[in-house]
């Protein structure tokens, strides 16, 4: 197990109570779910209301990025310092145990406090639109047009330091293999699950005779 990302003063507050067997606090376990995940919900409160958005995020080093409109309501009240909770969340599969009861998910999820900043430096915002972009298509910030001047004023980039953090992970089988319901001629197992890429769809506009770019050719490859 690597080192742990949040202090003992601050694990408190993330610390997994329920099954805390499944509970993590290195650094490998919850890069692991952030650097997996694309999607990260991002929760905050606005005038006493919580809010939970839904946002592609990206970890670089010991930071989490995210990147919006410079309009966007989101990016506003988290790059003013609001106490903010990141969650990204892997399905792994369904397991399926006997009773109904015991039914769960196999899973890996991280859970980041944090309070957010606006990243100002332009080495490390154009550092952030590559990491973002490639993660989500391995190699593609070599591919394209880099942002314009004006398109960088148009986007807010954001990170947060990762210090407060767990994870929480279940693996394997339905939990009933040795209680009395094993002798039931009921099927119990995992229905294991992957997200995977299908085909491409090229743009309406897109001009003759321009192939599919490595990068998209190797998310079809992948398999998940
Ligand atoms: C998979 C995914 C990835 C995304 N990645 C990004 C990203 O990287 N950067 C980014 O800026 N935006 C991203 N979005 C869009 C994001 O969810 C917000 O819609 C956007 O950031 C605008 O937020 P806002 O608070 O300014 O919107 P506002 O329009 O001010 O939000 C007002 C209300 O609209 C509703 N609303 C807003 N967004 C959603 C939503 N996604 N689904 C349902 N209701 C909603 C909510 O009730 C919200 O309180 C992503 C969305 C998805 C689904």
């Amino acid at each position: 197990m690597g080192d742990a990302v949040a202090t003992k003063k601050t694990i408190g507050r993330v610390h997994v109570r329920r099954q805390p067997s499944r509970g993590h606090y290195d650094r490998d376990s919850i890069y692991e779910v952030l650097d997996e995940g694309l999607v990260a919900h991002v929760a905050f409160m606005e005038a006493g209301q919580p809010f939970c958005i839904p946002m592609l995020q990206a970890r670089i080093g010991d930071a989490v990025y995210l990147h919006g409109s410079t309009a966007s309501r989101t990016m506003r009240i988290l790059g003013g310092g609001a106490p903010a909770c990141v969650t990204v969340t892997l399905l792994d599969g369904l397991v399926l145990a006997r009773s109904a009861f015991e039914h769960s998910a196999n899973y890996r999820s991280a859970v980041l406090l944090g309070i957010f900043g606006r990243v100002a430096d332009p080495d490390e915002r154009i550092a952030a639109l590559a990491a973002f972009t490639n993660k989500l298509v391995p190699g593609r910030w070599e591919e394209v047009r880099k942002p314009s001047r004006q398109e960088l004023k148009a986007t807010v980039i954001l990170s947060m330091p990762i210090g407060e953090a767990s994870a929480k992970c279940r693996f394997g089988p339905p939990t009933d293999d040795g209680s009395v319901d094993a002798g039931l001629d009921i099927w119990a197992g995992v229905v294991r699950m992957r997200t995977a890429f299908d085909n491409v769809e090229p743009s309406p506009g897109l001009r003759p005779g321009i192939p599919v770019p490595a990068s998209a050719g190797r998310l079809l490859e992948r398999k998940g």
